[in-house]
This record gives structure tokens, sequence and C-alpha cells, in this order.
């Protein structure tokens, strides 16, 4: 190629040699040319390679600081203060504890531990949201087990290794990653151990398999079946290190609120009332303490793992209302921008929205009822609205308990 260069005058391409009249641009350079192709190859190779030696876990490493998850949280979550905060200082020392090679492994003599998390709260609060939000904002891989599906290795159910399985599955089987995690594990208090007494029968869907979880919790090397399920002889085992998976537990407790009143009762008893703060009797919940969740009937080596205990509170009304609306992805705000895209907007009269949360709260659905009864009333007009040349469409009270009524009858 230098030599044609040198003997036409012509410019020919560095890379591919072709002339500048094969070529759609030519790019002079100081003393050589380069096409215009050959600059777009060039620029997938290296943004391919990029793309590709990025860690996939990029934004842990400028991890954010407890009152920024907070408000994050806050993007996605309404109420639930006390949760937040610990839930923010939780994530962000398992996460710093991490980055900073504090791990048991290292050199460092200091041994900071695992802050897996329980969460306590009645069911539709916003325990799986939270585990879901924080996963979104650390970027890492996320799964959702439900507890009641586990039994011990052996019998007929799901191993708790599967729950691996399905955290490798989300990392695309990139083991580094998987075992940056986070494992939310729902329904906990449903393994809890059914009687008071330990050991007179098998209690295979309860404390065996609390004693199975523990193994996960306590970060060791687990034999993981890559495909998940039962485990074949066949299959090879991949090796996954949970030392630095995050595990948050939720679960609804019912009940438990008598043990936390009897524990109180008998504190209040033991120390004299005097000096004892009033008793919120409304809200026992907020007291839930290791001691009450052994009563329940999780055994003491699991509460032990799970070193970080909240509890979220019923939602009420006024809750259930800013739900609707103020969430970044809130139900209204969704069907708003679904009318938007066919160009309507959407009025909605604001006593809608207290008759959807009332009609939820008569369900006793909570906040997980809330979508299904906006679905109830927007289905006809989501499919009406498209083919009408109308610009607005507003929902009136009488419109949408027309829609609760027809489903009724
Ligand atoms: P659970 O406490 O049973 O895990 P979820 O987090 O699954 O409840 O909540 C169910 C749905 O209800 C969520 O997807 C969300 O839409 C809504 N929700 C529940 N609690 C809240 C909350 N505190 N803030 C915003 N939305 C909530």
């Amino acid at each position: 190629m230098a030599k044609k260069r040198e003997t036409d005058g012509e410019r020919y391409c560095v890379f591919c040699g072709r002339s500048e009249h094969e070529v759609p641009l030519m790019l002079q350079g100081l003393d050589s040319s380069i096409c215009s192709d050959c600059v777009k190859l060039c620029y997938d190779y290296i943004h391919n390679l990029e793309q590709s030696s990025a860690p996939k876990h990029g934004k842990i490493e400028k991890l954010l600081k407890p009152k920024e998850i907070h408000a994050y949280l806050d993007q996605y979550v309404i109420g639930q203060e006390r949760a937040k905060k610990l839930l923010s200082v939780a994530v962000y020392n398992h996460y710093k504890r991490i980055n900073h090679n504090l791990a048991s492994d290292s050199k460092d003599d200091l041994d900071i531990e695992k802050s897996n998390i329980l969460m306590v709260g009645p069911t539709g609060t916003g325990k799986t949201l939270m585990a879901k939000t924080i996963a979104k904002l650390l970027d890492v891989p996320f799964t959702i087990v439900d507890a009641t599906v586990l039994t011990e290795a052996g019998y007929v159910g799901e191993d708790v290794e599967s729950i691996l399985t399905r955290l490798l599955q989300e990392a695309d089987y990139d083991v580094a990653l998987a075992e940056r995690g986070i494992v939310f594990i729902d329904e906990i208090d449903k393994i809890a151990r059914k009687s008071d007494n330990p050991s007179i029968t098998r209690d295979v869907s309860g404390e065996g398999v609390q004693q199975a979880m523990l193994k996960l919790l306590e970060g060791n090397v687990v034999n993981v079946p890559p495909k998940g399920g039962r485990k074949h002889p066949e299959q090879e085992f991949i090796q996954v290190n949970t030392q630095n998976i995050l595990f948050i537990c939720g679960g609804a407790f019912e009940g438990i609120e008598k043990r936390i009143a009897q524990r109180l009762n008998t504190q209040v008893i033991g120390f004299g009332t005097s000096g004892r703060k009033q008793v919120d009797k409304n809200n026992l919940l907020k007291y839930v303490s290791a001691q009450d969740l052994r009563a329940y009937g999780l055994i003491p080596e699991i509460i032990g793992r799970l070193p970080v205990i909240t509890y979220l509170d019923q939602l009420d009304r006024a809750a259930l209302l800013r739900i609707l609306t103020e969430p970044k992805n809130a139900i209204i705000r969704q069907y708003e921008k679904m009318f938007e895209l066919d160009g309507l907007k959407l009025v909605i009269d604001p006593g809608v929205l207290e008759l959807i949360v009332d009609t939820a709260i008569e369900n006793k659905l909570g906040a997980r009822g809330l979508r299904s009864i906006c679905e109830q009333i927007m289905t006809d007009a989501m499919y009406e609205a498209p083919s009408s040349n109308r610009k607005t469409f507003r929902l009136t009270v009488d419109y949408a308990k027309s829609k609760l009524d027809a489903d009724k009858a």
C-alpha cells in the first residue's frame, strides 16, 4: 500500500488499504489516512470491549451514603421511616464491608460481621418493594424466594440451595456477581417451629428448613445445582460463597403482637412502671425483639444470623392515598402515561382516589389491592378511549362507582 501511495499521489487507508475513491470518506492524519468505514469498525470494537470489561456491579464502587439510600427509597416507598433508616444503614455497612475487603478471609484482623436483615410487618406494607428498590439502586442480582416452598433436603419441595440457583440465574451465572447479590426470603414466619417442643417428631417444613437455611445465612461455600430443583447426581455443582450475599427476610408474623405484649407486661411488672416509657399499644410491632421471634418459633441460630430486626407499619388511609399518586412509578401516574401515549389527558376527580382507597380497606387488601381496583375501574375506559376523538378523559366518582358495582353484580 505504502508503495502505491508514494507513486500515484492518491490517499489510501492505512487500515484497509482502499483508495479514497473506494471509500465514503477519507480522514487525513499527519502522515497517513484512515477511511470512515475503518473508523466505524474501530469505534464498535472499542465500545464492545468497554462494555464487556466494565464492572457489572459498578454502582457498588461508588456506594451511596445511608441518607442517600433513604432518599432513593423515599421515591418509591411511602412511610415506613424506621425500616427505611435501618435498611439504609444495614445495606450501606454491608457493601462498605465488602468494598473495604474486611470480610473474614482478609488480612485485617477485625471481622465485621454480616448484617442480614429481618423485616416484620403485615402483608402488603412494602417489605418486598423495599428489598427490590434497594437491589435496583445497587444494580446487583436480586431474587425473591418464598420460604414456604422450601423443604429439608430429601423431602418433596425445593432444597434451600435452589435459592442460590435463582440468584445465579439472575447473575447470568457470573458467580462473582451472584456472590454480592441480594436474596429476599419472603414468608419466613411460615417456617417457624410449629410447637415449642423441638424434637418429638420431624418438622419437615419448619425447623428442618431453618436448619438447612442456616448454612446459607452463615456465610459458607455452598454447592449449588446449576439448574435448580432436585439434585441430580449427574449435575455438576457450582460453588457459591454466601459470605457477601445480603439476605433480607420478611414475614407477617401474625399474632406476634400477643407475645410482644406478654413480654412487655412482664417487664413492666419486673422493673416497676415508674421509669418506663408509655407503650404504644396500637403499634406493638415496633417493640419486636429477638426474644419474641424465638417465642414465635424461629430457632436462635437463625435469629443470630439476622441481626438487624425492623418492623413495618400497617398502612393507613392517608398512606394508601399517597401510594396511589406519589411514588415514582405510582399506579395513577402509570395510567396517566398510558392515556398520554394515546394523546389523551386523564383527569381524575379527587373523590375517585378516596373511593379506590376505601374499597381497598373494605376488601382488607391494603396496598396490594389498589392495582386490581384501579383495573376494574379503568378497563372499559382503556378499551374505548384510544378509538374516540376526545382529547380528555374525565374519571368521575359516579363512573368509578358504576364500574365497581358492575363487577360486584
Ligand atoms: P409485602 O410487605 O407483603 O412484601 P409488597 O412490598 O409486595 O408487600 O407490596 C405490595 C405492593 O403494594 C407493592 O408492589 C406496592 O405497589 C404497594 N406497596 C406496599 N407498601 C407500599 C409502600 N409503603 N409504599 C408504596 N407502595 C407500597
